[in-house]
């Protein structure tokens, strides 16, 4: 797979987009965030999804994360939580096919019940009862 894509939205986000980066990787905001300071964070590289990031783009992109992580909470101190996932393949929901880590801020309140988080993922299985 080449390192760019000219048809994939994100090997061309704008450069004004960026809020940080590393050598390997990109922060930016989704443009349809879930909650405010939802981001997503990218290799640079232009590959399918999360298998196929080596282990020095999985650091680079550890590092964003805990950096924006930080960022946010220290600008919002409504901010008690984050769900952090990534959609692998089409079945899984991904929608655009170049690799990316969601970083979605939590707030008391922002849903009705919180509790399940990424079990979400289908609807109806999020809580669970032992
Ligand atoms: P996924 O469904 O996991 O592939 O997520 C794709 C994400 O990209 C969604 O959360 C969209 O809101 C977001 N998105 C789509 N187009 C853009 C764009 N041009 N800039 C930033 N985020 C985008
Ligand atoms: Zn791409």
């Amino acid at each position: 797979m080449n390192e760019h894509s000219n048809e994939c939205i994100f090997c061309n986000i704008e450069k004004s987009r960026i809020v940080i980066e590393n050598s390997l990787a990109i922060l930016f905001y989704d443009s349809f965030p879930v909650t405010e300071g939802h981001s997503l964070i990218i290799p640079k590289r232009h590959i399918a999804d999360y298998f196929s990031l080596t282990g020095d783009e999985l650091r680079a992109v550890h590092e964003l994360i805990n950096l924006q992580s930080e960022r946010l909470m220290e600008g919002d101190k409504s901010i008690k939580g984050f769900n952090i996932g990534t959609n692998a393949g089409k079945a899984a929901g991904q929608t655009v096919m170049h690799c990316h880590i969601h970083l979605i801020p939590r707030r008391e309140g922002d849903c009705e019940d919180p509790r399940g988080g990424v079990r979400g993922v289908i609807p109806g299985k999020m809580k669970y009862s032992i």
